[in-house]
């Protein structure tokens, strides 16, 4: 069984105390990933630091060039890194493939991107004066990403930082390290100067504490649970340490009696289904219109049974991985058993596949009640809980009785309608007739519990940018 290296300031790195990676499609130990200390944390922060003035004195197109290599050597390893993705995570092989293709995209978007950090000058108001905008990397960046995508999510945080100027450490999930250490590989071969990217891994709250304390770590950079964002703002009120948390979400999915019925059910698949229920923009809350309800029940529970074959990731056809964990699983029967309790019809699945490994069926809900669980919390399994509504004020006012606003869904015909849900719904990124919203020239982010910031899009090299007015007097 292989151990893993950390990457710092240019030199793969082996530990003695290490963590066991599991697969989640069998529940076995396949390789082990070594760790730090906070003592050591604290060195790739000076690591980091020392490569600061080099990598931020390159000109835009010379960074740009580096990202381009990352990604060249990326697609070299394309369906290696992917099988590792499957191997870590669970999701299902072609899924993996499209979180390298979405990988590489970020880094080549951002090599471009990173040339237009515009700064501005004012029309000055004051005779004499002059007035600029200018525009300056943020410093040292320290990156906290989850298991559920583990590679695009670390490189969503990596690319627009390299972008702007920043070094950055990166603290990848502790179950989905090794694809994170194929990226240091991947900037390894690209030559990057050694301390632009580490990568560390071990006790979360330990090298948080050090990223939090340190005053050279300029940024910390999350995605993660609300409940550990909630911590990281705690932590970085002392040093009033700018924070971007990309946090949980509860996503509703509108379908108005109007809607492109085959358009409404594949979105609906799409936006529930995709990477086993375990995407923070997945559809928790199916919100169908009277007038279609049964019609779409029918369709969707069909196709669900039709389309979503579970199993290990590696199988021809898979869409349903496996989940991460054993609490995956549990989470999963308890929101079932909560829905059924409350009332819902349980229209197909509902039960852990009996094998080895964390399977669950893909399982559809109807008549759920309000406050179920499914429809106050994550689910984060491959469970679709639906519930009628009548009107499209009470359509919105459901989409927007939760504490959380980060992807939201819409399927209508009606033009007018589109754009006062585009008004009225409350999240950082609606897909109306669309169940993947997420591109890597628009910005990606939630508001309300969900999150401050946004990732992607020329917002996302903003994130990593220090603005400041010069004023000259001539
Ligand atoms: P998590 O438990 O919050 O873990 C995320 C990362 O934070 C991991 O690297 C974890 O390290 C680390 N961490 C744990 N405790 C920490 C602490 N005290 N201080 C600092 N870091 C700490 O979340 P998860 O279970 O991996 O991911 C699922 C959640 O992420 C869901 O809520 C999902 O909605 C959200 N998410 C949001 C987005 C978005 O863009 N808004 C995208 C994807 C996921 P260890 O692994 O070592 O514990």
């Amino acid at each position: 069984m292989k151990t893993h290296p950390l990457y710092l300031n240019g030199e793969f790195v082996l530990s003695e105390k290490t963590i066991s990676i599991t697969n989640p499609g069998t529940g076995e130990v396949f390789a082990a990933m070594s760790t730090v200390d906070r003592a050591r944390v604290a060195q790739a922060v000076k690591d980091a630091h020392a490569a600061f003035a080099g990598w931020r004195a390159l000109t835009a197109k010379a960074r740009g060039e580096f990202l381009h290599k990352i990604a060249n050597e990326l697609e070299q390893r394309r369906d290696e890194i992917a099988r590792t993705i499957t191997m870590e995570n669970g999701k299902p092989f072609a899924q993996s493939q499209g979180e390298m293709a979405l990988t590489i995209d970020h880094l080549r978007w951002f090599a471009e991107e990173g040339r237009r950090g515009y700064g501005r000058i004012i029309p000055h108001q004051t005779d004499g004066k002059r007035n600029l905008v200018v525009k300056t990397p943020i410093g040292v960046v320290a990156a906290i990403s989850p298991w559920n995508f583990p590679l695009v999510l670390a490189v969503r945080k990596i690319a627009p930082a390299f972008a702007a100027g920043c070094p950055v450490i990166l603290k990848p999930a502790s179950a989905t390290p090794l694809c994170a250490a194929a990226f240091a590989e991947a900037c390894h071969a690209a030559k990057l100067p050694k301390g632009v990217f580490q990568m560390v891994c071990g006790s979360a709250s330990e090298i948080a504490k050090e990223f939090l304390e340190n005053p050279l770590v300029r940024k910390i950079t999350f995605t993660g649970s609300t409940e550990v964002g909630q911590k990281l703002i705690e932590g970085a009120a002392k040093l009033v340490k700018p924070l971007s948390l990309e946090l949980g979400g509860l996503a509703p999915v509108l379908i108005f009696d109007d809607a492109d019925l085959d358009k409404a059910v594949d979105g609906a698949l799409l936006a529930k289904f995709r990477n086993t229920g375990q995407s923070c923009i997945a559809a928790n809350r199916i919100y169908v219109q009277r007038g279609i309800y049964d019609r779409f029940v029918k369709a969707f529970v069909d196709k669900t049974k039709e389309t979503m074959k579970v199993g290990d990731g590696f199988e021809a056809g898979v869409q349903i991985g496996a989940l991460i964990d054993e609490n995956g699983i549990k989470k999963a029967i308890e929101h079932v058993e909560d829905a059924v309790k409350g009332g819902a019809k349980l229209l197909c699945g509902g039960k852990r596949v009996n094998r080895p490994g964390y399977f669950f069926e893909a399982t559809v809900l109807t008549d759920v009640a309000r406050d179920g669980l499914c429809m106050r919390e994550e689910t984060f399994a491959p469970i679709a809980a639906i519930a009628p509504f009548d009107t499209e004020a009470e359509g919105i006012e459901l989409a927007n009785s939760s504490p959380f606003g980060l992807s939201a869904y819409a399927f209508t015909r009606d033009l007018s309608r589109a754009f006062r849900l585009m008004e009225s719904i409350e999240s950082g990124m609606l897909g109306i007739n669309d169940g993947l919203p997420t591109t890597s020239n628009a910005p990606f982010g939630g508001v309300k519990m969900s999150g401050w910031g946004r990732e992607l899009g020329a917002e996302g090299l903003d994130s990593f940018l220090e603005t400041k007015h010069v004023s000259i007097a001539l």
